[in-house]
């Protein structure tokens, strides 16, 4: 198999199997007993957040431990709403992952308005946009850093620097950007912050939401005192020692991560569109992630494209993975194009720094003998 789908998932690392398996296996207490089998596993879960607080260059009490990035996007908003019960107003984009989109669309159900900032042909949001859309009724702007489906780079500084000076807080979706560019969240006017644990290498089912000190919060999960009464729910203890491992490894391969990748993803890149005709690339080429390539192939459907992929054992995307599943189009790229047929014609290769050069050229082998076989006569 070929595996050029990170942006959907990563494989669970050894070492983060590792260090969770005394967890599944002897330490299964619960936290909150009284009995030290279990209340021992407190410092446990503080270990964790620190370790976690660590690759964001945040303060462990700032780290909230969640279920996966959808509940963290969910868990945001929520909050900054009820920050500020009179505010009815949130500010998003039309690219937005479907966890921040459907839950804006529910809210709008419910009385809030909702801005979906466009994006220009590149990706990028206007931030003169953004700043003509922000009023006294804002509430909040959920920006994501990074696109899924093109890697495209929102200038997230700068929309954290003018939620600042107007008063409203600012989430960002990061799910894409752990492990793959360095987070600092010290000088970054970022009020919340989601990350996933599946997209680094740790099992799916956690995820952790960055919550700034000076920022309210509303529990989004009702229930026991977990979390310092921000989460209820037994703590998760094996993906939460899980996601703490990925977070460190993650932190420790960054300094050659991009170098190694942008190269692959580049030489990838230059060899599909020097060789077909018909494709383009989509997103600003400078303002990406590293590992990212969405490629548009006109005249060809993306679903018998990646059919034909996966009979060679190469696994890519349509865009979303949460949505691969639906008829609709990729919103992010008919936001790009304006163009319903290119969004259904566009495929998403997504590297790893073990992605090796001969997978790649594969990869490059039969995308052209595909083309051959479906373009249009
Ligand atoms: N946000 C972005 C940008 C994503 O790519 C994803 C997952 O694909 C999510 C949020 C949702 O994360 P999870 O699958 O952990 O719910």
């Amino acid at each position: 198999m070929i595996y050029l789908d990170y942006n959907a998932t990563t494989p669970i690392a050894s070492a983060v199997l590792e260090a969770m398996m005394p967890y599944l296996k002897d330490e299964w207490g619960n936290a909150a007993s009284s009995y030290r089998f279990g209340s021992k596993l407190k410092s446990v879960i503080e270990d964790a957040r620190e370790k976690v607080a660590d690759l964001l260059g945040a303060h462990p009490l700032e780290i909230l431990f969640t279920s996966c990035g959808t509940e963290s996007n969910n868990a945001a908003i929520n909050a900054a709403l009820l920050a500020h019960p009179g505010k009815k107003h949130i500010i998003t984009c039309v690219t937005e992952h479907s966890s921040v989109l459907s839950h804006c669309r529910a809210l709008e159900m419910r009385g809030y308005r909702v801005t979906y900032l466009p994006v220009d042909h590149e990706g990028l949001i206007n931030l003169f946009d953004l700043e003509a859309d922000i009023t006294e009724e804002t509430a909040l702007v959920s920006i994501m850093w990074a696109n899924n489906e093109t890697g495209v780079l929102s200038p997230i500084e700068n929309i954290g620097k003018l939620c600042r000076q107007k008063g409203v807080l600012y989430h960002c979706d990061a799910v894409q950007v752990a492990g793959k560019l360095p987070i600092n969240l010290k000088h970054l006017p970022i009020d919340y912050l989601t990350i996933t644990g599946h997209k680094i290498t740790a099992p799916k089912g956690v995820g952790a939401l960055f919550i700034r000190k000076t920022v309210p919060f509303s529990p989004y999960l009702y229930g026991g005192h977990q979390e310092r009464e921000r989460r209820g729910g037994t703590e998760a203890i094996p993906l939460i020692v899980g996601l703490a491992s990925a977070a460190q490894i993650t932190k420790r391969k960054l300094p050659t991560y991009s170098t190694k990748v942008t190269s692959l993803r580049d030489s990838f890149e230059s060899t599909i569109l020097s060789t077909v005709a018909s494709a383009k690339r989509n997103g600003d080429p400078q303002k990406r992630l590293p590992n990212t390539s969405s490629i548009t192939f006109r005249g060809i459907e993306a679903e018998a494209f990646l059919l034909l992929l996966d009979q060679q054992g190469i696994c890519a995307s349509s865009g979303s993975a949460c949505l691969s599943d639906s008829p609709d189009p990729s919103n992010v790229i008919a936001a790009m194009t304006r163009d319903n047929s290119a969004a259904r014609q566009t495929l998403r290769f997504s590297l790893d720094a073990t992605t090796t050069p001969k997978e790649l050229e594969t990869t490059a082998e039969c995308i052209q003998s595909i083309v051959q076989k479906l373009k249009p006569s």
